[in-house]
């Protein structure tokens, strides 16, 4: 009989595919996915370490995943296992850099081999660790990892010391992924990386490397749509907007990862950018698409962060016009240059701060479904409702629901006409 594993992933996309990732090579060994915890022989928690608070929860699941399936080899891997080599409660450790390692580990444990098995083309953390063709579904989307590691040390940030240096997957493999997708049906990808406008800076590529190796993506036939992952704005030059905009498959929504709104904070983070870049980046983004979707990822509280700078950042945030905001309330990462600074910020001011940009976030949300009111929007189906409505996303990254006469199906690409909007969803009618 099979030996039934289980995943609980926490964290980022990347942390997604790489659960995606192991679970291909365990279904090689013949190991089958369970949705069922208690079923499990196997319980792999994929672990994260971006904040305290996901530190906190990698280790909740590790005791949780003990409890729940008592008698299934306990798996801890990723980023918060990288960082706490000597965390008790899991029968198999990996960090980052030696998650490959986790398949051998495990048939050993398991006494399916009798042999040891050490990797001969593993380096640990200074190349990239190909796995070949991975699936990591979003609906009606395919999760592309492009590259792993970051170079640039922002002073609250725990990935260059867990994950390590920049290392690229090669195009090769990435097209051949991509390719082997659309047979599937995909026609969606989004393309993901701890840094991915390092794309091949370790081979001497300039931020154009990112460029040309999306207008070969774009070259696959079947690729209708590409997406691009958080983006960092000091990679955002003018050659590279310019290739984006040549290049038509590409989705009018960027992530433009901010962090905060004043320039002394930036500072303190170490962000290689002020808030003028960043105004510049997201103007020349704006016209090279007009209707572009900016999100991006804030923190409120970091170290000696004043009401003004709050302030500050509230209103920067404003004046961009994000779709979305993702705010998180800073938290300390031990190893991190954050962590013994002076000046931390009490944890009710941090929280009222978070509430507050949040709150802005909401708004700017709310109001985005009008920029759309009687425009043509292109929408990939995902979900067809009992109603004989559809849902899915367009370009820019707004949940449509259509109606229309039209029979569709998941995966229909179709152009709907927007007539209204429902909270943040956009509402159309289906052209024919
Ligand atoms: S750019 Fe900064 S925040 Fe992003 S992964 Fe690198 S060090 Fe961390």
């Amino acid at each position: 009989m099979a030996y039934q594993v289980f995943f609980h992933t926490l964290g980022c996309k990347v942390n997604s595919y790489e659960t995606a990732a192991i679970s291909k090579l365990l279904a090689q060994e013949g190991f089958v996915e369970t949705n069922d915890p208690k079923e499990a022989d196997v319980y792999v928690i994929n672990t994260c370490a971006v904040t305290g608070e996901a530190d906190r929860k990698s280790r909740q699941m590790i005791h949780r995943a003990r409890r729940t399936a008592p008698k299934a080899i306990v798996v801890a891997m990723g980023c918060h296992t990288q960082m706490n080599r000597e965390e008790a409660g899991a029968d198999i450790l990996v960090g980052t850099d030696d998650r490959p390692a986790l398949v051998p580990m495990l048939l050993e444990k398991l006494k399916l081999r009798e042999d040891g098995y050490v990797s001969s083309d593993y380096d640990a953390g200074t190349r990239f660790y190909e796995y070949g063709s991975v699936l990591l579904r979003e609906n009606t989307r395919a999760v592309i990892k492009i590259e792993d590691g970051c170079n640039n040390f922002c002073t609250y940030c725990i990935i260059p010391y867990s994950r390590g240096r920049v290392r690229s997957r090669s195009r090769e493999a990435i097209l051949q992924e991509i390719t082997d997708l659309t047979k599937k049906g995909y026609r969606e990808f989004v393309i993901t990386g701890i840094h991915l406008c390092s794309f091949e800076k370790e081979l001497g590529g300039g931020h154009t490397a990112l460029g040309e190796l999306l207008a070969e993506i774009a070259a696959i036939p079947d690729v209708a749509r590409i997406r691009l992952g958080s983006l960092e704005p000091s990679c955002m030059t003018d050659e590279l907007i310019r290739m984006l905009k040549d290049n038509p498959k590409i989705c009018p929504h960027f992530h433009l990862s901010l962090q905060s709104g004043s320039d002394t904070v930036l500072k303190r983070m170490n962000r290689k950018y002020d808030t003028a870049l960043f105004c510049q980046v997201v103007q020349n983004l704006r016209e090279a698409f007009p209707m572009a979707s900016m999100t991006t990822d804030m923190i409120c509280g970091f170290p000696d962060e004043t009401e003004e700078e709050h302030r500050e950042s509230c209103a920067f945030a404003e004046e961009i016009g994000f779709t979305h905001i993702h705010v998180f309330p800073f938290s300390p990462r031990e190893g991190t240059r954050a962590w013994d600074m002076d000046g931390q910020i009490d944890g009710n001011t941090k929280n009222r701060r978070t509430a507050e940009l949040r709150a802005i976030s909401d708004r700017m949300e709310g109001r985005r479904p009008q920029d759309f009111l009687g425009k043509k929007v292109e929408v990939l189906v995902e979900e067809v409702l009992e109603d004989g409505s559809c849902e899915g996303y367009c370009r820019e990254y707004l949940r449509v629901n259509a109606h229309g006469k039209t029979l569709v199906r998941e995966g229909d690409i179709l152009n709907v006409k927007i007539v209204g909007q429902d909270g943040y969803t956009l509402l159309g009618e289906i052209l024919e």
